[in-house]
């Protein structure tokens, strides 16, 4: 058995928390590769090393004073490296820092230094070896990433490794010009590290038990979702639930390698564990329910539509050639309905209805805006009668009314369109009759 294991900034945030981390490591020795993030929030209005590195590197660039803010993040480190006893000083580096920042060397290279410090915390503390990420993740001159050339040397330089410690979140050009991926990207590290050595498992260990069953924003301590295929988690994300960086799935799906989402302070508890497939039923008819608010439907009304060919092209390319990208787009015999994001649409918004009244002479135009989307996603609804019943009938008793249904043909998911203020509601309603009441 060998395992990747990836630790975010919360799970590394201070000594105490890094000490955990060693428990968690130690207790099981297939734990191998570790992926760490930089330290992150301590309590809730702290800042996270990676904030304060954007902060300190934009004060370089404005030749501002920069030393300072420098010294407070050496202090982050300092603490964590005193509360672990380590004989271990990162003075060398910081030195090397200070002078590639007043060189303006690249903001990437000033992000990525968090996690490269605590890499260099964390083997130090483990006594495993650390791997410079910017000689094994590759990224093209251009600056988008190679995901062939980065798998041929990770899993050549770790190929005979008993253990290592590979700093997430970043990699580098031939060149050495150091790239990072965007925000969170140390999700995506542990998933190529997973990959290049064709580990078993890909633990992701975070400050949660897993996935919710809903936002727990919205709704007062929500379950938490035991297994998960990537194709739910997709379309919850989508929706915007986020607790994985959404391009850590591609490179361990592909190897059908399973990630186990876990929780450093409290690593009794499963998690959740996100599969390409499983005959495992989910406790619940849903695996989990997210929304997102601020969308505008445009419905676009004429008589005999249907048979007017090409009428939805032409619609479609009013939006293409305003860069405007459509979420969902339910149709009836005479309308087609399209939902936009409301911040993309407003702005260009007469024009595009200008374009329409010019592409297809429609009879009415309407516009319908505050409105949310609600996905009600799960691969046990497939195999279950009645579930758009439940679901309306939950709506129907919390008075919401449902602007727009669309099923998707997989039978995985139902997006039901409701209005703004109805939208919490909505969620609390429908987690109650699915997980709540169970009715
Ligand atoms: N430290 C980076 C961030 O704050 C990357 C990561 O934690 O995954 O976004």
């Amino acid at each position: 058995m060998k395992k990747v294991v990836k630790f975010g900034g919360s799970s590394l945030a201070s000594a105490e928390q890094f000490k955990k981390v060693g428990d968690i490591i130690r207790k099981d020795p297939s734990r191998r590769y570790v992926v760490p993030s930089a330290p992150g929030k301590r309590f809730s209005d702290d800042t996270k090393v990676t904030d304060m590195l954007y902060s300190c590197y934009a004060a370089a660039v404005k030749e501002k004073k920069f030393t300072e803010l420098l010294d407070k993040i050496k202090e982050r480190y300092q603490e964590i490296i005193d509360g672990l006893g380590l004989d271990f000083s990162l003075d060398e580096d910081f030195d090397i820092i200070r002078v590639n920042f007043s060189k303006k060397i690249g903001r990437d290279y000033a992000a990525s230094r968090g996690e490269y410090l605590n890499g260099k915390v964390m083997a130090a503390y483990l006594g495993f070896e650390f791997v410079d990420a910017a000689e094994v993740i590759r990224f093209n001159d251009d600056g988008t990433f190679n995901d062939v050339l980065t798998n041929e040397l990770l899993s050549a330089r770790l190929a005979d490794m008993e253990n290592a410690v590979i700093p997430g979140f970043y990699g580098a050009k031939e060149d050495g010009t150091v790239v990072t991926f965007s925000r969170g990207g140390s999700d995506v590290s542990g998933s190529l590290v997973a990959l290049a050595v064709n580990a078993d498992l890909y633990e992701n260990w975070t400050d949660v038990s897993g996935f919710l069953i809903a936002d727990p924003r919205i709704v007062k301590k929500p379950k938490s979702i035991e297994t998960i295929t990537y194709k739910e988690l997709r379309e919850l994300s989508y929706m915007g639930a986020s607790v994985l960086h959404e391009d850590a799935i591609f490179p361990v799906r592909k190897a059908g390698i399973p990630i186990n989402i876990k929780n450093t302070n409290a690593p009794q508890d499963k998690g959740t564990l996100i599969v390409e497939g499983t005959c495992r039923q989910s406790k619940y008819t849903i695996t989990g329910i997210a929304g997102t608010d601020g969308f505008v439907a445009i419905t676009i009304e004429k008589a005999m539509m249907n048979s007017e060919i090409g009428f939805c092209r032409k619609v479609l390319q009013v939006f293409e050639e305003n860069n405007v990208s459509i979420e969902h787009m339910p149709s009836g015999i005479d309308t087609m309905t399209i939902f936009v994001h409301k911040d993309v649409f407003e702005e260009k918004e007469q024009k595009i209805l200008a374009e329409i009244h010019k592409a297809v002479n429609p009879d009415h135009i309407e516009l319908e805006s505050d409105l949310a989307l609600i996905a009600i996603v799960g691969r046990g609804m497939k195999s279950t009668r009645g579930t758009a019943g439940r679901i309306f009938s939950a709506l129907a008793h919390a008075h919401i009314n449902v602007k727009m249904i669309d099923q998707g043909s997989s039978e995985l998911n139902i997006i039901v369109g409701v209005r703004h203020d109805d939208f919490k509601n909505a969620i609390r309603a429908l987690y109650e009759i699915f997980v709540v009441t169970q009715i």
